[in-house]
């Protein structure tokens, strides 16, 4: 509608991570879930926006997809430019994804480093948790560790599919250096 034309502040969002791990679901989850009559869907294949409010500002929230390049396991630098915050989602039934973890943040912050920029704020995501998984946390105290030794701001249990507590994840990253355990 016409929030389309809404000058309000414009917060770019990477959702990164290996193939299926469910970004898409994520992305999808959030923007239709709730605030359903605010959001303009989707704009090109790549992202979708949603316009909210934020400390009674209202912002808009850029969500970019990446549709089929993960299959490289990295982005451009143009893709990255721009970005204030980023997911980086993995499977939890799917241990190979969780090792990319690294591979992304690394891709992630060599890039944003060559425009001089500081890292940006980055919360990891452990999608399909619906699936009754363990295997990567020790009530989480190792992924806490994980996070504070791969420069996450913190991390989340997520489901796509059940849907989860999205706006506290998208709220992380507005408040990048906010405790979030
Ligand atoms: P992407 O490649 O990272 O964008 O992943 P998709 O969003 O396309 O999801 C890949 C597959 O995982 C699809 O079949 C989804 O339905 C499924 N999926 C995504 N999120 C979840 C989740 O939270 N739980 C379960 N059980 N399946 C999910
Ligand atoms: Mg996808």
């Amino acid at each position: 509608i016409m929030m389309w034309f809404c000058l309000c502040p414009l917060f770019q969002v990477l959702v990164i991570g290996d193939l299926g791990v469910g970004k898409t679901s994520i992305i999808k989850r959030y923007v239709h879930q709730t605030y359903s009559t605010n959001y303009r869907a989707t704009i090109g294949v790549d992202f979708a926006l949603k316009v909210l409010n934020w400390d009674s500002e209202t912002v808009r929230l850029q969500l970019w997809d990446i549709a089929g390049q993960e299959r490289f396991g990295n982005m451009t630098r143009v893709y990255y430019r721009e970005a204030m915050g980023a997911f980086i989602v993995f499977d939890v039934t799917r241990p190979t994804t969780f090792e990319a973890i690294t591979k992304w943040k690394e891709d992630l912050d060599s890039k944003l480093m060559l425009t001089n920029r500081e890292s940006i704020a980055t919360v990891l995501l452990a999608n399909k948790c619906d699936q009754g998984r363990e295997v990567l946390t020790n009530n989480g105290v190792k992924m806490d560790q994980f996070c504070k030794d791969n420069g996450f701001v913190g991390w989340f249990k997520t489901s796509a599919k059940v849907g989860t507590r999205t706006h506290k994840h998208m709220h992380t990253l507005t408040h990048p250096r906010a405790h979030t355990h």
